[in-house]
């Protein structure tokens, strides 16, 4: 039997970017062997997956994210990284401890059920890619196509909870790379000169209208300029900007509208400095709407206040961050169910302090009971799955 705290801390101690996570994919696939599972590594880069064939019955997915941050850590726990700039500060971490957890009692307890069981060790949910180099790479071609996809987040909710949501529950998200093309020159003679900095920094603050002023109040929507780049010195006027945008929604309605009006609107400042070339625009790292199927949510959420009780079940989540997990449901045209559990033990922590959120170099889960939780919960929803 896997000592899953020491697996946690092992994996949290020895944090690996998006794309390199080779050790962690080896740790993990060394951890499903002995249970019986058909461990395949290098799938889609360096996703892992288990199959573990228990007779006729549906197929059921269960998936854990891998990648850690860039992000120097600042808990100040004994198990802190061990790598400079890399964390866990997502909990991923935390979530493939829990699905080896899960996938050590869903074996020990195969005579309960019948099935087929697909563990899947997800790299780069943060570049938001990963899910998709796995279906490309044949994911279910090779290891079987599932009736239902389940997965879960460890977030800055008391440790014991589960919040769940109904439908459209994590935003879609793209990205763009714009490029203003100005006319460079000496910083004494603006006049000779198209001012790239000045265009770019109208578009900013005129792209901030969008969801003001475009989007209705009743939907969700977020436009961010989170990076700005031009010029070399203080005295002279350069060639070029680059902002990078990043746009977030919940329906492809709301998502077109976005897109449409971020190239509008840089192309009519662009045009409004005079700019001697049209601004290019490279749209990269697009993933859409994460949507818990409603019936599937349901019968999941019935399971699960079996097992809690009322009180640990938290409804009605909807943040505006962003998932590829959906991914897989998308591709196998299968319902897929997510949900978060809580992973902060208040009673453990300084009153009155607001507990980090995901991506702080200080979040990182209180081992228990979130990762108790968290097995418990992976187990719950597949043997609502499983007959
Ligand atoms: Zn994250
Ligand atoms: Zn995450």
């Amino acid at each position: 039997m896997t000592d899953l705290h020491e697996l946690y801390r092992d994996l949290h101690q020895h944090p690996e970017l998006s794309l390199q996570e080779f050790r962690t994919a080896e740790v993990l696939a060394d951890a499903l062997r002995p249970l019986g599972f058909d461990v395949t590594t290098n799938v889609g880069g360096t996703g892992v997956v288990g199959v573990l064939r228990n007779g006729d019955g549906p197929v059921v997915l269960l998936r854990a994210d891998i990648d850690a941050l860039p992000v120097e850590e600042a808990t100040g726990l004994p198990y802190s990284s061990t790598r400079p700039g890399v964390a866990h500060a997502c909990g991923h971490d935390m979530h493939a401890t829990c699905l080896v957890g899960a996938a050590e009692r869903l074996a020990q307890t195969r005579a309960e059920w019948s099935g087929t069981l697909l563990v899947v060790f997800q790299p780069a949910e943060e570049l938001v890619c990963g899910a998709r180099n796995m279906v490309e790479d044949g994911l279910f071609e090779r290891f079987g196509r599932p009736d239902i996809v389940l997965a879960q987040h460890v977030g800055p909710l008391p440790a014991g909870m589960i919040a769940y949501g109904s439908g459209p529950l994590m935003a879609a998200s793209d990205s763009v790379t714009v490029t203003l093309f100005g006319r460079g020159g000496h910083g004494s003679a603006p006049e000779t000169t198209v001012d790239p900095v000045l265009m770019a920094a109208h578009a900013v603050v005129r792209l901030q209208g969008i969801v003001a002023r475009e989007i209705s109040p009743s939907e969700r929507a977020v436009v961010t300029v989170g990076r700005i780049q031009a010029g070399t010195q203080e005295n002279v006027i350069p060639e070029t900007a680059e902002l990078g945008i990043n746009i977030r929604s919940f329906n492809e309605h709301v998502r077109g509208l976005l897109r449409a009006a971020v190239e509008r609107i840089v192309r009519a400042e662009a045009a409004a400095s005079g700019a001697p070339r049209e601004p290019e625009f490279d749209w990269h790292g697009g993933t859409p709407v994460l949507v818990s199927d409603p019936d599937a949510t349901s019968r999941t959420v019935e399971a699960f206040t079996a097992q809690f009780g009322q009180e640990r079940l938290i409804p009605g989540a909807v943040v505006n961050a962003s998932e590829d997990v959906g991914v897989f449901g998308m591709a196998a045209e299968v319902p897929t169910v997510f949900w978060f559990f809580g992973g902060i033990d208040f009673s453990a922590r300084e009153p009155g302090r607001a507990a980090p959120m995901n991506h702080s170099p200080e979040f990182a889960p209180d081992i228990e009971p979130t990762l108790s939780t968290g097995v418990d919960a992976l187990v719950v929803a597949a043997r609502t799955w499983l007959s």
